[in-house]
């Protein structure tokens, strides 16, 4: 249910508002908004009806249902687009589009390092680097862990840029968080629940990648067993679906971002990199994401894709990339957006 304070209700009437809906054994999300207050109250969908008796207290406009089955990510609770601040001034979800890149794994020190000075460089404002892969074979590169970690605090020492690593594993999200300024969960990972609620209760934002057999409800759904465990920093990614079609790795489900845009306040970002598997495609997809109202992106590069540990063939090197984000300027500015 939202409970819609009125304009200009006092402290004391939202706390006093937040105290009976924790009595009736729901919990409450204040969304502060630009005229006035709402609380999401989530909980046990079938006693719900209950909460409509907070109608008559001091304070409270009207008491309405959430037709959606995601809740707190839903528009319907928070009309306005969600920013959120991953550090002073660096905000995804407002003019600004936000590019996070680097390589998809971390492997040297050398690699990271120099990776990081060239994409910040071209105007990356996020490194981003896996330490822990989620391989489909277990044959394949798993990542340095910890060792990695430490070689994105290197690079984010080296350059200012804040750094963005997947966590895999429930155990591992203490240590990464650690490390991490953004923690990404994966595409195969998108409905580990016990790991998203792990997430719910950091204080550092989240970034979701949708799996590739995951619709937008499912992916908003696991965007609230976040937020309802309180963290509200998350951004959604789009990283292509699995489809009939070979000739890409996925499909880059691109009218995700518009349909999200409609359903959710959360601030959207594509991958190309893992929707078409191949680094020429790249720069056409970054151009169309932001045509299609994307946030940001997070583009895979690397200085020498030829020798890399992990997605080579979709890395774009760093002249490469220099390249397309200064084409990208151009489509920034028709969207109306900075960069
Ligand atoms: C990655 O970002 O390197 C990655 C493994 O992505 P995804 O989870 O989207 O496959
Ligand atoms: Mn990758």
């Amino acid at each position: 249910m939202i409970i819609v304070m009125q304009q200009g209700a006092s402290r004391d009437e939202l706390a006093e508002v937040k105290k009976r809906i924790r009595d009736l054994g729901y919990k409450p999300h204040v969304i502060h908004g630009a005229t006035r207050n709402v609380i999401g109250a989530v909980g046990d969908e079938r006693g719900k009806s209950v909460l409509q008796s907070l109608e008559s207290l001091p304070g409270v406009e009207n008491v309405v249902p959430i037709l959606k089955p995601f809740k707190l990510a839903s528009r319907e609770v928070k009309p306005e687009p969600s920013e959120v601040e991953i550090a002073p001034g660096l905000v995804v979800g407002g003019k600004e589009l936000i590019v996070i890149a680097g390589p998809c794994s971390v492997e040297s020190e050398e690699q990271i390092v120099g990776t990081a000075k060239s994409v910040k460089q071209a105007g990356a404002k996020l490194l981003r680097g896996g330490a822990y892969k989620p391989r489909t074979s277990p044959y394949s590169f798993q990542g340095m862990e910890e060792d990695g970690l430490k070689l994105l605090a290197t690079a984010r020492a080296e350059t200012g840029l804040p750094i963005v690593t997947e966590v895999v594993n429930p155990r591992d999200v203490e240590l990464v968080a650690r490390y991490a300024d953004v923690m990404q969960v994966g595409a195969r990972n998108v409905q580990n629940f016990a790991l998203l609620k792990m997430l719910g209760q950091l204080d550092k934002p989240i970034l979701l990648k949708r799996g590739m057999a995951t619709t937008i409800q499912e992916f908003l759904m696991s965007a609230e067993y976040i937020l309802s465990e309180g963290n509200q920093k998350v951004i959604l990614c789009e990283r292509g679906i699995r489809t009939f079609e070979t000739a890409t790795r996925n499909t880059l489900d691109i009218s995700a971002v518009p349909v999200l845009k409609g359903q959710t306040h959360l601030p959207v970002i594509i991958d190309p990199s893992h929707a078409t598997g191949h680094a020429h495609l790249v720069p056409s997809m970054c151009y169309a994401s932001v045509a299609a109202g994307a946030d940001g992106l997070i583009v895979e590069v690397h200085p020498t894709p030829e020798t890399a540990a992990s997605d080579g063939p979709q890395s774009l090197r760093p002249a490469e990339f220099s390249a397309m984000m200064e084409k990208l300027t151009l489509f920034a500015s028709a969207a109306e957006r900075s960069l």
